[in-house]
């Protein structure tokens, strides 16, 4: 876990807008930690803080705020940047999974050869929740033959499983703040 200090910097820069895009949700707009450039660098620098030295190959970044943290982490540890899109959106061969939302199923897609096998990899996006974009994502990769280093999120929100969930995939979780509830 983070210093108080720096977990509460970090929420500090995060912009909660209730019941967005639903009532009753919580939503956690990293835009404005974005926007501040030593939060953001803080973010960055805090995200990768345990795997100091440590060969990546690939960082893969969820769409679409996991693109914008996954790049700059990706520089920052000097390995290559793979994104993980919604289906449809890639431009070559691709393979494909199917993952739950909170109400029903979506597909998400990387290009095959994104990943050669064997390669390390950190998983990035924004947030955590149930887990179910991200356990898509590391089912993706492992099936591409990527060795699942870890997964980062700047937010956790623990009481809906996600980053238990990953854990049980023997996927180590780092991640910066959390919340309560949704
Ligand atoms: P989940 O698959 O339930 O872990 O949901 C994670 C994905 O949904 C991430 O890509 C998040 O960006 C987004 N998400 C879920 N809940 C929230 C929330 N309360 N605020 C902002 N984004 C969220």
């Amino acid at each position: 876990m983070m210093s108080p200090p720096l977990e509460n910097d970090l929420k500090a820069a995060i912009r909660n807008i209730p019941d967005y895009p639903k009532p009753g949700i919580m939503f956690r707009d990293i835009t404005t930690l974005l926007g501040n450039a030593r939060a953001f660098r803080r973010a960055v620098d805090e995200l990768v803080q345990p795997w100091p030295g440590t060969k990546i190959d690939k960082v893969a970044g969820i769409e679409a705020r996991g693109f914008i943290l996954g790049g700059a982490v990706a520089h920052q540890v000097s390995a290559g940047f793979v994104p993980i899109r919604k289906k449809g959106k890639l431009p070559h061969t691709t393979v494909r999974i199917a993952y739950s939302l909170e109400y029903g199923l979506d597909e998400m897609e990387m290009h095959e050869d994104a990943i050669v096998r064997g390669d390390k990899v950190i998983l990035v996006d924004d947030l955590i929740a149930t887990g179910g974009t991200a356990e898509g994502a590391v089912k993706l990769l492992r099936q591409m033959g990527a060795e699942i280093l870890a997964a980062c999120f700047i937010i956790d929100l623990p009481e809906l499983g996600g980053a238990a969930k990953l854990r049980a995939l023997d996927v180590p979780v780092r991640t910066l703040v959390s919340f309560e509830g949704h």
